[in-house]
């Protein structure tokens, strides 16, 4: 065994906030199960803080790497001195690592908003279907460059500010197409998924305003919120007879690759993490 192996390895999560952050538990148990000499902490850095932060964490030889959430996902991007596709696409990473002496950066959430959808469905059976996503940030961002990679034939960008998902839709052809806000309700009858990548329906934010008359019991309904897990939309769905996902699914998905990225093994598929996750938020499994 080399010196390397026998010593601890470190990664954290950064970000502001960051005492609320689930990814210490995900990590901390894939680590315990897998048996790894390993610690994943919490880091908390302000925007001004951030570049000597990474700077600290990767001058300290047992660090690996680390997840980087809100809000330096853009200047994670610009602190990397190689970036893959997934950030060039995003615009933003939420993982950095070291690659060949140098800090690599790369952008998991778009494989972790996918994944699950694959798992759910067959790739085949999203391909030339309608694809509705509600909201234009970065998570309606990820979920567009991941929903594209499925094939549909349409996706319908509905944001509460218009200009925001024109924006986002330009530039991604003639498939995606930003709608008004006063049309998500309509959008939904030849929708085969329906993403909200909004806050709206987010504990303490004001509920999402959407009524699911006209969406089909066939289609899948994905909530990328997970604070409750089990949003009023996911409630309403699920009462429609539709196939739910929340944002457990996507945390989890998005957390795998940045595990093996770190830890050089892929996560142990026995540990049942979402269980673990929906203790901590208070919800049972
Ligand atoms: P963001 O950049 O702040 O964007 C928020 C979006 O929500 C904007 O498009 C905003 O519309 C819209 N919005 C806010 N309040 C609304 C309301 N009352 N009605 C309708 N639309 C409203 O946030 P983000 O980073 O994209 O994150 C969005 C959500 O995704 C959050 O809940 C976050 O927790 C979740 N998320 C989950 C994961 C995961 O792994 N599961 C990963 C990333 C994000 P305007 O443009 O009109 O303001």
């Amino acid at each position: 065994m080399t010196t390397k192996q026998t010593q601890q390895m470190h990664a954290c999560v950064i970000g502001d906030p960051i005492a609320h952050s689930l990814s210490p538990l995900l990590h901390g148990a894939w680590i315990k199960a897998a048996n790894i000499n390993a610690k994943y902490a919490r880091r908390h850095a302000t925007k001004k803080e951030f570049n000597q932060a990474v700077k600290d964490c990767f001058s300290d030889p047992r660090f690996v790497g680390m997840n980087v959430t809100l809000p330096h996902k853009e200047a994670a991007k610009k602190i990397a001195d190689c970036i893959d596709d997934t950030v060039k696409q995003a615009g933003a990473a939420n993982l950095l690592t070291r690659k060949n002496g140098q800090l690599y950066a790369r952008n998991t959430d778009i494989e972790g908003f996918s994944a699950p959808l694959l798992k759910a469905r067959t790739v085949q059976h999203w391909k030339n279907t309608n694809i509705v996503i509600l909201g234009a940030g970065g998570a309606a961002r990820a979920a567009l460059i991941g929903a594209l990679s499925l094939k549909p034939g349409r996706i319908q960008i509905i944001n509460r500010t218009q200009a925001r998902a024109q924006v986002l839709a330009e530039g991604f052809g003639d498939k995606v197409e930003a709608l008004d806000w006063s049309k998500r309700e309509e959008a939904l009858a030849d929708a085969s998924l329906l993403v909200n990548a909004s806050s709206a329906g987010m504990t303490g934010k004001p509920p999402l305003d959407l009524s699911l008359q006209h969406i089909s019991g066939d289609a899948l309904v994905y909530d990328l919120i997970y604070t409750p897990q089990m949003t009023p939309l996911l409630c309403d769905a699920k009462a429609k007879g539709c196939a739910i996902l929340g944002g457990l699914d996507m945390l989890i998905a998005q957390a795998k690759p940045s595990f093996e990225a770190f830890f050089g093994v892929p996560p142990p598929q026995h540990t049942d993490v979402k269980g673990l996750l929906l203790q901590a938020l208070g919800e049972v499994s």
